[in-house]
């Protein structure tokens, strides 16, 4: 067999996450929580198996559940979605990223992929034979220069992969980034992949800009969500795809091959969790003493923070703790010396450049990170 991916290994998030547990270290590395999620998701679960929702879905997943979805981006955008021709139910927002690569790109097409990024993105793109083209955001804040995204487009260009708020630059875009993201994507007829699964995770009074509320994206946009981020439920791998009807039947040709159609019964109680829009409206707020938390941990011990306004992580800069190391022997050294894990952001690069900044997840239990600050202390 010839590799298609000849240059994958295991991701960062298993590495460290197994080296976190092989020295019994403080996991702030993978993102997930270590607190259970709501109760009523759960019990909802549990009645919805007992109810006999245990056969297959339809392929789009199961209609309560789209028309759920429609109602909350109703309340949240003000806009109107199809649950029927506008919205796909897929295995976490990992299977709607790959579906949507593989249903725009033809071998040989390019797609542009901003780095840092996360990690699934460029693969999906080779496995289709596509090229991937790389923009950086600028260093130290990450802001992006969307004059360098328009330079890096060709007659081959078709898809646009962004990220927001980003995963792990933990930027978010401006109202005027999604005009400028907008402007290039009418200019050149590309269309866009908007990874939005942290949509809900915006701090400080920061407002998330979804490419569904701009009326140019949205026709252009397949928007990709996942329940594991928003109902503390990563272990459920559930998520969903909104696009323009015409999109989403292609989106749906490559979907119902992949996996025809997702676990039925998470599908029924996601939808009884939906009704109660509390579920989802105050993420901000149930992370932000988490987030204070964790960066008066941080700056406590040394490092320097990089402001940013999304996702459940945090950056920090270690150059005055340890000058000389390598994010990567950095992150192995804090696991196993210091007890706490974190994740090395050259991980998400595809050239490995190292600005000597590791990322730390901050969806843990209050007494978690307590514990991880007096760990950290050491450093002071
Ligand atoms: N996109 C980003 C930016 C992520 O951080 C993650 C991981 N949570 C995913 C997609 C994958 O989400 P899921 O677990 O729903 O597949
Ligand atoms: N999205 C999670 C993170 O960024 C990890 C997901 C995974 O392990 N694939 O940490």
């Amino acid at each position: 067999l010839v590799s298609k991916l000849p240059e994958v290994g295991t991701t960062i998030f298993t590495v460290m996450s197994q080296l976190a547990n092989q020295h019994q270290a403080i996991n702030l590395s993978q993102g997930f929580p270590d607190y259970p999620c709501h109760p009523n998701l759960t019990a909802a679960l549990a009645e919805a198996t007992n109810a006999g929702h245990n056969q297959y879905a339809p392929m789009t997943g199961v209609p309560v559940l789209r028309a759920a979805i429609s109602q909350k981006l109703s309340l949240q955008h003000g806009i109107s979605v199809n649950p029927d021709t506008e919205i796909t139910i897929t295995a976490g927002a990992t299977q709607a990223i790959f579906t949507v690569i593989a249903t725009v790109l033809h071998a040989g097409d390019e797609a542009i992929i901003i780095e840092p990024a996360y990690d699934s993105y460029a693969p999906a793109v080779i496995a289709q034979g596509a090229v991937v083209k790389r923009v950086e955001l600028s260093a130290p804040s990450y802001q992006i220069d969307w004059s360098l995204v328009e330079q890096s487009i060709s007659n081959k260009t078709k898809l646009l992969i962004i990220n927001n708020p980003n995963n792990p630059a933990t930027t978010n875009f401006s109202s005027e980034d999604l005009n400028q993201l907008a402007m290039i994507a009418e200019k050149h007829d590309l269309l866009v992949l908007a990874d939005e699964v942290y949509e809900h995770l915006v701090h400080d009074d920061a407002k998330h800009h979804s490419v569904l509320s701009h009326e140019a994206l949205r026709s252009r946009s397949f928007a990709i969500y996942s329940f594991g981020k928003t109902f503390h439920a990563t272990g459920w791998k559930m998520g969903y795809c909104v696009a323009p009807a015409a999109l989403m039947a292609e989106f749906r040709k490559i979907h119902q091959y992949l996996v025809f159609s997702v676990h039925t019964p998470s599908q029924y109680a996601l939808a009884k969790h939906l009704e109660e829009p509390a579920h989802w409206k105050g993420l901000a707020s149930f992370f932000a003493e988490r987030r204070r938390l964790l960066a008066d941990g941080l700056n406590k011990a040394g490092f320097e923070l990089i402001p940013g306004q999304g996702t459940y992580f945090q950056l920090a800069k270690y150059t005055q703790i340890q000058p000389q190391m390598s994010d990567v022997a950095f992150s192995e050294w804090l696991t196993k010396e210091i007890g706490v894990a974190c994740i090395p952001i050259s991980a998400f690069y595809a050239s490995g450049k190292d600005d000597q900044v590791v990322r730390f997840c901050f969806a843990k239990e209050l007494a978690t990170l307590d514990k991880a600050n007096e760990r950290l202390l050491k450093l002071a």
